[in-house]
């Protein structure tokens, strides 16, 4: 990028500046002589005569004010200027707003995400905000001190004006993240310039099969009212699961987005949706927009009807139950939709009814119909369908009739051009949907923290023994006082008899769900996939364990499945059938990790608990693959709950250190595992650290990142301004294997110099330890940072950083009942399909 110096000395002029005289998008970040830019944000940059200002995105901040820019002519898009100490690279320039104009008054145009569409600066506007982030779930926004926000440098995509100007770094992305663009043969076609493309939040995240079916809805829906034939109705009828929904917010954004240039393709569009479904519709548009405005009113009374007239430019959806749209048509009649969204459509297969008619006296000209079943065994209906959708098309229903014996081949030519249906089998399901895991931190009880810390002090050879006993205690000390007595019994003697004295007065045990710190997890956790109407798996080595659960959520009014390695082989089939068949959201699967083997198939669930870790990763990763698999659906939550502090997260931290969580192995050796602790490694094992930390492992990591949830990569970069590159040269030195950290915006180039880390870890051991700043980094077998690598790729979230706790709980679905839950940290990461 070539740089033009200006005038920008320090501005300290009053607060009345002249008259604006340009203004620009842009984006901004501290300067620095980086070649990756790191930009905080989108801003403003408005020009006065005698000064400028370089204002937050929606003008509410001012950060930086400088004195007049000169040369304002030559800052076309993609140079990059220095006001104050902030590097700015400029979008576009935009229509100049009058100085005095309110806020409010300016916004649909300036803070707008739908910034005009012209090939090359829309797509990248969003993905340069986007940054590196790769789902609706990971690029949470947050609401953060300027300073702290970060999005990554990406530039240009298309039709760079700047090209000749711009910089090396452009070619790696412009492949990486090409833009899906809806109207491409109007461009070739010379019919326009300006493309209009799938908003990139969805773009990254599309199935091919939901690329053509956005390409046929904005293709149909774009031609407009029908009265001529011409018109552009469809009907989408996807098998369920496929993504109806998020193909037509993609494909209607589109068209919403298209009207801010001369193409004006819609400005409105009404989702009418049963009563039961305005929530998810909610929801999907939560997902999708994050923490950015939110661009739906969700219609519960009619006075949102109203509200939703004065709010039409920023949200340009209105969300709508059938009844209510009936009840309210008047209302409706007033404002003039552009387009029309009618979810499980089928409500309108009578031709003579009621709803259908007032529907179409709304006279929306765009309207699309989603519905899994178009065809209900009946010509009429579905003719009544076709006929909403595009009316005069298919002439009246006796015309209809005639053609399908006379010309059925032109009547399907005809419902294959206003009708799109793809079962799950017709599409290719090799890409499975997004798969999410969590590891979740439970805080001890204070009874587990008790007695942890009196197997600590009672250290014998008996290294088996005692790993055992602390891995009950971490599941429910109960069952560790169970197995304690049972043992005492039968042998006076007992060498472990010792132990059953840390269970005095008021640290007994009455098998309560808060005397373990995970059993207390799962409790709410059930209770909120069973409100969200999801089946879930749970796992344990333990059979004790599972009968605890069994009887806690049979309590809780579960109907319990259940399969351990006593369950007959014939009998496992019934099972998994019974489970998959129904997928009754109050139906519970227990599973035991060993009888959970190869060939299981329980995708009836989308969330998997793993109540406990095996020493094998492989043996909890084959559990997992139990509902991510192929014929599963729906996006899946893989939850591993871990006591923090406790030998859980020392068994956890092996298994990174042996093969990266990540990694899905078929068999390591493991046999050995126990047999090569030391005395210092049993010691580590048993040290309790939970009292003083809210993540041990993440400790060991010395990540930097606070647990804000943000990758290393993502973080502001205050410290190393200007230095960068000896601070880069430094970490070279450090691990001696990675030549290159800088390529901030080049994840998969990372995740290889990562994988190539761990795999290199598991053979050498011998680097000397980091200084250690808490007792167990210098424990054995904990030897290296490095060799927790494989936690760099995930996300770290502390409760203390409220709003991206609160939004990282909300997304893995355990904000739905008031929990009590103490969870101390959490790591998250979703794979990429
Ligand atoms: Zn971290």
């Amino acid at each position: 990028m070539s740089r033009v110096v200006l005038n920008v000395d320090s501005y300290e002029g009053n607060d009345t500046p002249s008259a604006e005289i340009a203004r620009f998008v842009v984006l901004y970040g501290k300067a620095s002589t980086r070649k990756h830019k790191i930009w905080e944000g989108d801003g403003l940059l408005v020009c006065f005569t005698d000064s400028c200002l370089l204002k937050s995105e929606d003008e509410r901040d001012v950060i930086c004010r400088s004195s007049a820019l000169k040369g304002l002519d030559q800052l076309e898009d993609g140079r990059i200027i220095n006001i104050g100490s902030w590097s700015v690279e400029i979008q576009e320039r935009i229509a100049t707003g009058p100085p005095q104009k309110p806020i409010s008054a300016q916004k649909p145009e300036i803070q707008s995400p739908m910034p005009p569409m012209t090939p090359g600066n829309s797509e990248n506007v969003e993905n340069r905000k986007r940054g590196g982030f790769s789902s609706p779930f990971l690029g949470i926004e947050l609401p953060k001190p300027l300073s702290k926000r970060s999005a990554t440098f990406v530039p240009p995509l298309i039709g760079s004006e700047s090209s000749s100007s711009g910089g090396s770094s452009s070619s790696t992305i412009q492949e990486k993240i090409p833009p899906f663009i809806l109207n491409e043969q109007d461009i070739l076609d010379r019919k326009t310039t300006s493309a209009v493309t799938v908003d990139t939040r969805f773009a990254r995240h599309l199935r091919p099969h939901q690329k053509s079916g956005i390409q046929f809805i904005f293709d149909r829906l774009r031609r407009g009212s029908g009265k001529n034939g011409g018109g552009g109705g469809a009907i989408l009828a996807d098998d369920m699961g496929l993504g109806k929904s998020l193909q037509t917010m993609a494909a209607t954004w589109a068209l919403l987005k298209g009207s801010k240039t001369a193409q004006q393709l819609a400005n409105s569009c009404l989702i009418i949706v049963p009563s039961s479904l305005v929530n998810n519709w909610k929801a999907e548009f939560d997902k999708w927009w994050r923490l950015m405005r939110f661009p739906a009113v969700i219609a519960l009374t009619a006075n949102d009807i109203t509200t939703y007239q004065s709010t039409i430019k920023l949200m340009p959806y209105l969300v709508i139950s059938y009844d209510l749209a009936q009840r309210h048509v008047e209302k409706l009649k007033i404002i003039r939709f552009d387009v029309m969204v009618c979810d499980e459509g089928h409500k309108l297969k009578n031709l003579d009814g009621k709803l259908r008619k007032t529907l179409l006296s709304l006279e929306i000209p765009r309207r699309l119909i989603l519905t899994g079943t178009p065809m209900q065994n009946d010509f009429e209906e579905f003719y009544s369908l076709l006929d909403f959708v595009r009316p005069s098309v298919f002439g009246s229903i006796v015309e209809f009739r005639k053609m399908c014996s006379d010309r059925p081949e032109q009547l399907n030519e005809l419902i294959d051009e206003c009708m799109l249906r793809r079962t799950a089998a017709d599409v290719d399901l090799k890409h499975l949907p997004e798969k999410h895991e969590y590891i979740l931190f439970c805080a001890a009880s204070p009874i587990q923290k008790h007695v942890h810390s009196e197997i600590c002090d009672y250290m014998t050879g008996d290294a088996l023994s005692l790993i055992f006993f602390a891995r009950q205690l971490a599941n429910h000390p109960k069952l560790l006082l169970d197995n304690l007595r049972e043992k005492t019994e039968k042998s006076k003697a007992h060498k472990h008899s010792p132990l059953l004295l840390a269970f005095d007065g008021a640290h007994m045990p009455r098998g309560g769900v808060k005397e373990s710190g995970k059993l207390t997890a799962l409790v709410d956790m059930i209770k909120c996939f069973r409100l969200l109407q999801e089946c879930t798996v749970i796992v344990s080595n333990y059979i004790e364990t599972l009968d605890m659960i069994q009887q806690l959520c049979e309590y809780l009014n579960f109907k319990v499945l259940r399969l351990d390695g006593k369950t007959q082989v014939p009998d496992r089939q019934k099972l998994v059938r019974t489970f998959n068949d129904h997928r009754d959201p109050s139906n519970i699967f227990l599973l035991s990790t060993k009888a959970g083997g190869v060939g299981l198939n329980l995708i009836g669930a989308s969330r998997l608990v793993l109540f406990d870790s095996d020493w094998n990763p492989a043996n909890d990763q084959q559990a997992m693959a139990r509902i991510w698999r192929d014929g599963q659906v729906r996006p899946c939550h893989i939850y591993r709950l871990i006591t923090t502090g406790t030998i859980e997260e020392k068994m956890l931290q092996r298994q990174i250190k042996k093969t990266g969580l990540g990694c899905v192995i078929d068999a390591i050796e493991v046999g050995d595992t126990i047999a090569t602790f030391t005395d210092e490694d049993l010691k580590d094992i048993f040290t309790f650290t939970g009292s003083a930390t809210e993540c041990n492992t993440h400790d060991l990591c010395e990540c930097p990142c606070d647990g804000c949830g943000m990758l290393e990569n993502e973080m502001d970069e205050e410290d190393d301004g200007d230095d960068v590159v000896e601070n880069d040269a430094e970490k070279i030195d450090k691990s001696g294997k990675i030549d290159k950290i800088d390529s901030d915006d080049d994840e998969e180039a990372d995740d290889e110099e990562l994988e190539a880390d761990v795999t290199d870890e598991v053979v050498e051991d011998s680097q000397e330890p980091p200084e250690a700043t808490k007792p167990a980094v210098a424990a054995a077998g904990l030897r290296t940072i490095a060799s927790l690598a494989e936690l760099s790729r995930w996300r770290h979230f502390s409760p203390r950083h409220a709003d991206t706790w609160h939004h990282f709980m909300t997304n893995a679905g355990l904000s739905q009942v008031d929990t009590d839950v103490e969870l101390t940290f959490a790591f998250y990461q979703e794979s990429q399909y």
